[in-house]
Parts: C-alpha cells; structure tokens; sequence
C-alpha cells in the first residue's frame, strides 16, 4: 500500500529563525499523526537547522532544487552531495523554476537522474500552464513533462511525481479532485510502460496547487492521489497540520 505523503514546501520564505520556529511548530503539532509522510522543505540555507529541529522526530526534510553536478564552478548553486544527510527528497521541476528560471525538461531529467544516483528523493512537478489548460492541451503537456524526466532511468526509480497545474499554483483555484485524479491515472498509466506496472503501483503521485484544510479531503480520497505537495498552507502550522491530520485518515 502506497503511504500518503504531504510535504511543506515553503518557497522563498522564512528567515533561519522563522524556519527554526515554524519546524518547532510544527513538531509539536504533527510529529504524533501516524499513517502519512511529512516533509518540510524549507530554504537551503535552513535545511540544517530545520533538520536538527526536527531530529528523532518522525518529520522528515526536503530541498527546493539542486543542481545536476555533483561540484566544481557553479556559482551560487547546491549539488547533491551537498544535500546528502541534509535531506531525504528533493523537490525538482517546480513550474516557478520551469517558468521563471529557465528549466527544462532536459534539466529536469539531468537533476532527477543525480538525485536518485545520491539516494535523495525526487518529488518531480509535472503541470500544464493556463494557456495550454485552455487550449485543452493538459494532458498532452503533461505526457511530456512526465516522459522527459523519467527518460533515460533504467531500474525502477524511487520518486514521487506532483502533479501541479499551474493555473492552480498560489491562485486559490484549485483544480477538482476528479482532474487531478484523472491526471494521475495518466501519469501511473506512462509510468508503466516505461517501467513496469509494478513501479506503477508503487509510486505515491500528489497533488498540487492551492490545497488548504477545506479542499485536501477532495484530493486523498481519491484513488490514484496519494497526497499533496503544498505551498501557501505551508507556511501557517494549524493549517499544514489540519491538511497532514486528513490525510492520514484518508485512505482507512
Ligand atoms: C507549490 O508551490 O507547489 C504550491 C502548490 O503552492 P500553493 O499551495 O500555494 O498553490
């Protein structure tokens, strides 16, 4: 049985500080909640005082990004090596990189295929833009998104793919449960014709883009999602932990 998994990701916000606190915060409020993964991924530059916040805690941690070499001169940029212990998944692809930074598909795959050689997580965002939902052109885009990343992975990889519509993103419109479910059941569908159908039942997939407290029910009780990837939300404790506290009775 796939776990669901909700994980915090908590863009460009939070000083060393506020992250200390929010990750104390949340500690107390989700560490007891049994049956679902968490996973915050706060800011590079507090992943290590977050993990020890969170030490011997059943919370795990994730990064935003990386990069796909392992060191050497890329100013400003983390490599995997870097994340190894810092991290259990990191989150790649994200459409706020893909849109505003430049990342490709070709990125993505070069990043994911790094990733998993460190034994970090990929948590990859695959998600059609407005145009292109409009256009009626979602699934097309994201058979791409999904078939570009995985290209090249010969053993079955261990990641997690979110799908995140991007109209949805920080926009308070978030899709149906039943479009992102039928999204997911494309996804698993490619999974298993790249790999096998066991991988494909074995793969969590999520859900993301303008998840609260109100909609997260809508989304994990539906068959193929197996959570939610979670921005906005993220950053208030009581709302991350009600989203965390639906979850883990959602698939009972
Ligand atoms: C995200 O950043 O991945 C996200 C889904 O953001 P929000 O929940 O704010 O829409």
């Amino acid at each position: 049985m796939r776990v669901p998994l909700i994980a915090g990701n908590w863009k460009m916000n939070t000083t060393i500080n506020e992250a200390i606190k929010l990750a104390s915060d949340l500690r107390s409020l989700i560490d007891g909640v049994t049956g679902v993964e968490k996973i915050l991924c706060p800011p590079f530059i507090s992943l290590s005082a977050v993990k020890d916040v969170l030490k011997n805690s059943t919370i795990k941690t994730g990064a935003q990004n990386m990069y796909f070499q392992e060191k050497g001169a890329f100013t400003g940029e983390i490599s995997p090596a870097m994340l190894q212990g810092l991290c259990d998944y990191v989150i790649l692809g994200h459409s706020e990189r893909r849109q505003l930074l430049g990342e490709t598909d070709e990125i993505v795959n070069r990043k994911v295929q790094i990733a998993l050689k460190f034994g970090l997580k990929p948590i990859v965002c695959v998600g059609e833009n407005l145009a292109q939902y409009e256009a009626g052109r979602s699934r097309e885009t994201v058979r791409t998104q999904v078939g570009a990343s995985l290209a090249g992975l010969t053993l079955p990889p261990d990641l997690v793919i979110a799908y995140e519509p991007v109209w949805a993103i920080g926009t308070g419109k978030a899709a149906t449960g039943k479009q992102a479910n039928d999204m997911t059941v494309m996804i698993r569908e490619i999974i298993g014709n790249t790999f096998d159908k066991r991988t494909a039942a074995q793969i969590r997939t999520l859900y993301g883009g303008s998840v609260t407290p109100e909609n997260i029910g809508e989304f994990v009780c539906q068959p193929e999602i197996d959570g939610a990837l979670v921005g906005g939300a993220s950053l208030k404790a009581e709302q991350f932990a009600s989203i965390v506290r639906t979850a883990s009775t959602a698939k009972h």
